[in-house]
């Protein structure tokens, strides 16, 4: 194969096939020394309750400071490590990281829950998730409640049986397991159906920018209902103004993520964001 491909030397010579091949080993095989070297940090995303103006939790978001290349996006560097099956080592620091910090808040008695990413290819029949989870709570001494593990809707598609099984056990032990992404998928409505998930994640970039608004704010006010009569609890992600703020909550939705009210941010800035109310025009 290796010869044949230097024969026509076309695969060699794919600038494309090259530069992801490049981005591949650059990301991948740096991977071990970045979590040694301390160059992933985890990063907190605070998630309000706009109508009582308080910070209701945060989602913890993995920063990267890569040695040759600088700050790299998650955009980029988690698909490749989805890809390369990696990302399993990036979310356990990811994971243990979190689990320190709420050990430490719970000491310092500030009781808090934080949302972490679960990739779908993190989710395996030879590994044992929940377990996984638990025993973190055990080395933490926290309560299983304090953990909301977003798993993203386009994962349901693949294996729905095993991730079924997944989601009922997480939530057998405890654990809050949420729907992100909800709406950029295809299966949508089915998901709903099959998979038990206590929180809906609802994600507005897939209704602004262009598009029909008056249709966006149709299917908004119809999900916010659908979920409520599901009997989960829901959030909004993806808020950037007022506006939509205003709107969201005039149709009963009150927990909201986005650049509006924040963007992720060091632990030590989330810290001191936490203790203080919301800006005062930041309020409903
Ligand atoms: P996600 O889980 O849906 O996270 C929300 C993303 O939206 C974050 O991007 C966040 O910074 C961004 N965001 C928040 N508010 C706004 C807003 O108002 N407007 C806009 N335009 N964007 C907003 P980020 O941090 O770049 O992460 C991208 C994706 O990478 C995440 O999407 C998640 O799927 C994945 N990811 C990030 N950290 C981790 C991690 O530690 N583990 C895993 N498995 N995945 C992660
Ligand atoms: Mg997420
Ligand atoms: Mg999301
Ligand atoms: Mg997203």
């Amino acid at each position: 194969k290796v010869r044949e491909t230097l024969k026509t030397g076309y695969e060699f010579y794919n600038p494309e096939q090259w530069e992801k091949g490049k981005q591949i080993v650059d990301i991948s095989g740096h991977l071990p020394a970045a979590l040694q070297e301390g160059e992933i940090q985890v990063w907190y995303q605070p998630q309000v309750d706009y109508t009582s103006g308080t910070i209701s939790g945060a989602e913890a978001l993995c920063r990267w400071k890569h040695a040759k290349r600088g700050w790299i996006s998650p955009g980029v560097f988690i698909p490749v490590l989805e890809e390369t099956g990696m990302i399993f080592d990036l979310d356990s620091y990811v994971w243990d990281k979190v689990c320190q910090d709420l050990h430490r808040w719970n000491q310092e008695g500030k009781r808090r829950s934080v949302s972490i990413n679960l990739s779908r290819s993190d989710i395996r029949e030879d590994r044992n998730i929940p377990g996984i989870f638990y025993e973190l709570t055990k080395k933490y001494d926290l309560d299983p409640e304090q953990l909301r593990i977003e798993i993203t809707e386009t994962a349901y598609v693949e294996s729905p049986a095993f991730l079924i099984k997944t989601t009922s056990e997480l939530r057998e032990y405890g654990f809050q397991v949420e729907m992100d992404d909800f709406g950029s998928g295809y299966s949508s409505l089915h998901m709903l159906k099959e998979v038990p998930v206590d929180r809906i994640k609802m994600d507005l970039h897939f209704l602004t920018g262009a598009g029909d608004m008056e249709k966006s704010r149709i299917i908004i006010t119809q999900v916010i209902k659908l979920v409520e009569l599901l009997g989960m609890k829901l959030i909004a992600e993806g808020v950037e103004t007022k506006a939509q703020a205003d709107f969201l909550k005039e149709r009963g939705c009150q927990e909201m993520q986005g650049y509006y009210f924040f963007k992720p941010m060091p632990v030590e800035d989330f810290e001191k964001a936490f203790d203080k109310e919301l800006d005062y025009d930041k309020r409903a």
